[in-house]
């Protein structure tokens, strides 16, 4: 549990994130134009009369975003609203000429109502966090400020791509409902989650790098044990885990200081800063803005049938909550590793192919990258986000040599200490079947009796007086011999069989 330790109380943190992705699509959410804006494309090229708002222009709404709406709420288990309206948000900004955003205002049903996904939470155990809601809306363009000394540009390019806003629900009428984000870690897990969900679906690249994910951040704290919800306040279009969590911390940190100063937190809207690390107002409640929602009177309620939802429903491709349970129910790895392993759609798949059909080595195999190759990231890259960017950086252990690996391992060919030995010469970089490298530096294993004994007996003579004191009640002994032993083999012996013969000569 991610507590702050105060004077008197400890303080735990409440966390609602707003997350906006961009949808896949060819064409905008209301206009025919490309929705495919990048910063290679020339400015303006991509923007059409509707998305600059040319007077009599009318929004046609994109019937493929609506789709990917429902696919992704049926992906966070919602209710799919059959009947929604758009309105208009109105507030001046440059980059949007209409002068308002069409979106789906909070008073109404959205497209996408309350739903749920689940994330590790950090005990380990699988943890569900509510959606209250998932809108359609749409993104405004991009100003520049540094191609000009004097003059800032607008492209409009972006003006009019699809988002999806994603908010999580805090069940404030039932206090006993702990279905939220509660710490940093949790949030990362939470928008991780968001991102898989939304690439298995093919609804958004939900690339924080590139902003086709970015979230808002509200934060409040509240001494442990109490039922209250207190005074939040938001950070405002977060684009990298990390940040987030930084600015989590800081915030919450910020906030118990008020408190335990017995000062009272105000419902502001903040900024982060990237370089200093640390969160300022950006604007306080009392300039709140009103946006006065109405109805979009050029746009009709969008209504959505039983058979659009069934249909879209057949398409669905399996999302990282089966995955886990398939690996809990049918591969018996436990919740901790399940969570681990459906970290990302890349893990899951390298997982699956590892393991193939011999589900047997289904437990080593998850063993072996949660221990191993996760443990080094420098040269394993599935977690990397650099990754991400860089499709072609290398992959030095494939699924396949793990598997052949683990295998090697259960037959007895290598010990796991061997594994271990050619598991680090694969990530520095040697190359060949795991048979191959384990025949190239000798290793193998020792199974042949007859060999050990005679080590055995070598340990033995040896060290009388050990054996002495291990024959008057000095078990503990065992560790060394077994460690002898191992040696006199160059650590090729198989140590359970070592075992067993140690115990059956010196008893
Ligand atoms: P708004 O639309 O004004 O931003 P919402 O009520 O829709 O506000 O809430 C936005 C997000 O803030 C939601 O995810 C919600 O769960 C979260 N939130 C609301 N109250 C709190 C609170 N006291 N502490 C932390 N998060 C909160
Ligand atoms: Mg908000």
């Amino acid at each position: 549990m991610f507590t702050i330790k105060g004077k008197t109380t400890d303080w735990e943190v409440v966390i609602g994130l707003e997350t906006h992705i961009e949808v896949l699509s060819n064409s905008k959410i209301f206009s025919g134009a490309s929705a495919n804006y990048n910063p290679t494309i020339v400015p303006n090229t991509q923007a059409c009369m509707v998305d600059v708002a040319m007077p009599g222009m009318l929004p046609v709404l994109n019937k493929y975003c609506v789709e990917q709406a429902i696919k992704f709420g049926l992906g966070i288990n919602a209710e799919i609203s059959k009947h929604s309206i758009f309105a208009r948000k109105q507030y001046f900004y440059p980059d949007l000429p209409q002068g308002y955003q069409i979106s789906q205002p909070a008073s109404e049903p959205p497209v996408v109502g309350r739903g749920w996904v689940e994330i590790m939470g950090d005990d380990g155990k699988t943890k569900k966090i509510y959606i209250e809601r998932a809108h359609l809306e749409q993104d405004a363009g991009k100003l520049k400020h540094d191609m000009h000394p004097t003059k800032s540009f607008a492209d409009y390019n972006r003006t009019g791509v699809t988002l999806l806003e994603i908010v999580t629900f805090l069940d404030t009428k039932n206090p006993e409902n702990n279905s939220y984000i509660t710490s940093p870690d949790e949030a990362e897990r939470y928008l991780r989650e968001i991102r898989e969900i939304a690439r298995a679906l093919g609804v958004s690249k939900a690339n924080m790098e590139e902003g086709s994910m970015r979230a808002d951040v509200n934060v409040s704290v509240r001494p442990v044990g109490s039922k209250e919800f207190r005074t939040r306040t938001e950070t405002k279009n977060m684009v990298s885990f990390k940040f987030i969590k930084n600015a989590i911390e800081y915030e919450a940190h910020r906030q118990v200081e008020i408190y335990e100063n017995g000062g009272t937190v105000s419902q502001d809207t903040m900024r982060y800063s990237q370089s200093e690390g640390t969160t300022s107002v950006l604007r306080s409640k009392e300039d709140a803005l009103d946006y006065r929602y109405f109805p979009d009177p050029d746009l009709l309620e969008l209504e959505i049938t039983d058979e659009d939802i069934e249909r879209i429903r057949k398409t669905m491709p399996e999302l990282p909550a089966a995955t886990r349970n398939r690996y809990i129910n049918q591969l018996g790895l436990s919740e901790y590793d399940a969570n681990r392993l459906t970290e990302t759609t890349e893990i899951s798949k390298w997982f699956d192919t590892a393991v193939g059909t011999k589900t047997e080595r289904a437990k080593s195999i998850a063993n072996w990258m949660i221990s191993e190759l996760f443990a080094h990231p420098e040269n394993w890259d599935i977690r990397n986000e650099i990754k991400e960017s860089n499709p072609e950086s290398p992959r030095i252990i494939t699924p396949e040599n793990l598997a052949e690996l683990v295998d090697m391992i259960s037959t007895n060919e290598i010990n796991g200490k061997q594994a271990k030995d050619i598991f680090i010469k694969m990530l520095d970089g040697e190359r060949g079947t795991i048979h191959e490298i384990a025949e190239k530096y000798g290793m193998k294993q020792i199974t042949d009796t007859s060999a050990i004994e005679s080590a055995i007996n070598e340990v033995i003579a040896n060290n009388q007086a050990q054996v002495e004191q291990y024959k008057s009640g000095k078990v503990g002994l065992l560790g060394f011999f077994v460690g002898s032993v191992m040696k006199a083999t160059h650590g090729q012996a198989n140590p359970a069989l070592v075992n067993e013969l140690l115990k059956k000569k010196l008893s």
